[in-house]
């Protein structure tokens, strides 16, 4: 039986991944400095532990493990990311995890470690025209990433690289791009877009306004999480070290978005434009790498992903305010 470590498995995508890889036969002990949110929890064994202590990261090895999934960080949606207050503690908690896990995972002779970056490693300058952002993978030298979130992503993919060059371990390394789905934060501010917008609306009368960042131009492509974990998956098991794009190229404007949600709910919205922390002016995945080297694109529109979603908020909304 193969066996696996999914860090960060008490958040979103930890969640769903461990889910995946039971389904797939796996022995799979999950970690995370807290319980799942939402109660998605498939492991095997659960581990609640803080990974910036290297001790618990030793502790995990207690048996031999074939592949270690690193997606635990400090992170959050643009409320969290783009204000500058959570810089010092975004890079400080996410570097030691990192870290940790990385030379852990050497020392324990893991043969494969997989590694979740982010679209936020992109120069902000070819981002700046919201119809035409650029995101193919070699565009993200020379570096200029707009966020310190960004920068540690960036920093974090060459650790991980240099662990394949000098030690041999199997590197993977998906930059993921705005992924949503149910199960994942909806509320409390480290939400990010596609729930935040299906929180307002779920909250919003027929007829009634929400408040959007910004003029809501800015455009952003979406990928359900299980279209997510199908290729975080088929990168494993792939010979490609990557880095690569993992994301939806169906971009459109935040204003599309909420257009989109609002005929899902079947309610009339109108938006309400306000100042607020932004991101880039537009940003798109570039599928032609993934494509190529791993035969993957999402096989649903974004539509779909967004009903179920939509469901399971709207569902947390409805028990919030029966209580
Ligand atoms: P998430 O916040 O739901 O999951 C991250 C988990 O890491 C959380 O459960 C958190 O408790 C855990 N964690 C934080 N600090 C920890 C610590 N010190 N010790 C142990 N666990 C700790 O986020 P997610 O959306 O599931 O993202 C997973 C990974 O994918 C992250 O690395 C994130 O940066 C990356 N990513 C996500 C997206 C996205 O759109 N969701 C986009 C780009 C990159």
């Amino acid at each position: 039986m193969r066996t696996a470590i999914v860090c960060g498995a008490g958040g979103f995508i930890g969640g769903h991944l461990v889910e995946r890889l039971k389904q797939e036969g796996y022995w799979v002990r999950g970690v995370d400095i807290k319980e799942h949110e939402y109660g998605n929890n498939k492991a095997d064994d659960f581990v609640v532990g803080d990974l910036r202590d290297i001790t618990i990261c030793q502790m995990l090895f207690d048996r031999q493990i074939d592949e270690v999934y690193q997606l635990a960080a400090d992170m959050g949606g643009a409320g969290y990311l783009f204000t500058g207050d959570n810089d010092a503690a975004v890079m400080h908690n996410s570097i030691l995890i990192n870290l940790n896990m990385l030379e852990t995972s050497r020392l324990k002779k893991v043969k494969t470690i997989f590694y979740s970056s982010s679209a936020c490693v992109y120069p902000e300058h070819n981002q700046m025209d919201p119809d035409n952002p650029k995101c193919a993978e070699d565009t993200v030298y020379p570096a200029a990433p707009d966020s310190e979130y960004g920068w540690e992503k960036l920093f974090s993919e060459r650790l991980y690289l240099t662990y394949y060059k000098n030690y041999g371990i199997n590197v993977r390394i998906g930059r993921f791009h705005n992924i949503f789905g149910p199960l994942g934060t909806w509320i409390g501010g480290k939400e990010k877009v596609p729930a935040a917008v299906c929180r307002k609306v779920a909250e919003a009368e027929d007829g009634g306004e929400i408040e959007i960042w910004g003029d809501g131009k800015q455009t952003r492509s979406f990928l359900y999480v299980t279209e997510c974990v199908e290729a975080v998956r088929r990168l494993v098991n792939s010979e490609f070290v990557g880095p690569v794009n993992i994301g939806s190229e169906e971009m459109l404007s935040i204003n599309d978005l909420v257009k989109m949600v609002a005929e899902i709910a079947g309610k009339k919205i109108s938006i309400k434009h306000i100042p607020g922390p932004l991101g880039v002016r537009g940003r798109n995945s570039d599928n032609a790498l993934i494509r190529e080297r791993l035969d993957w694109a999402p096989s649903k529109p974004l539509a779909e992903g967004l009903k179920k979603t939509y469901k399971w908020i709207n569902a947390n909304v409805n028990e919030l305010q029966n209580v």
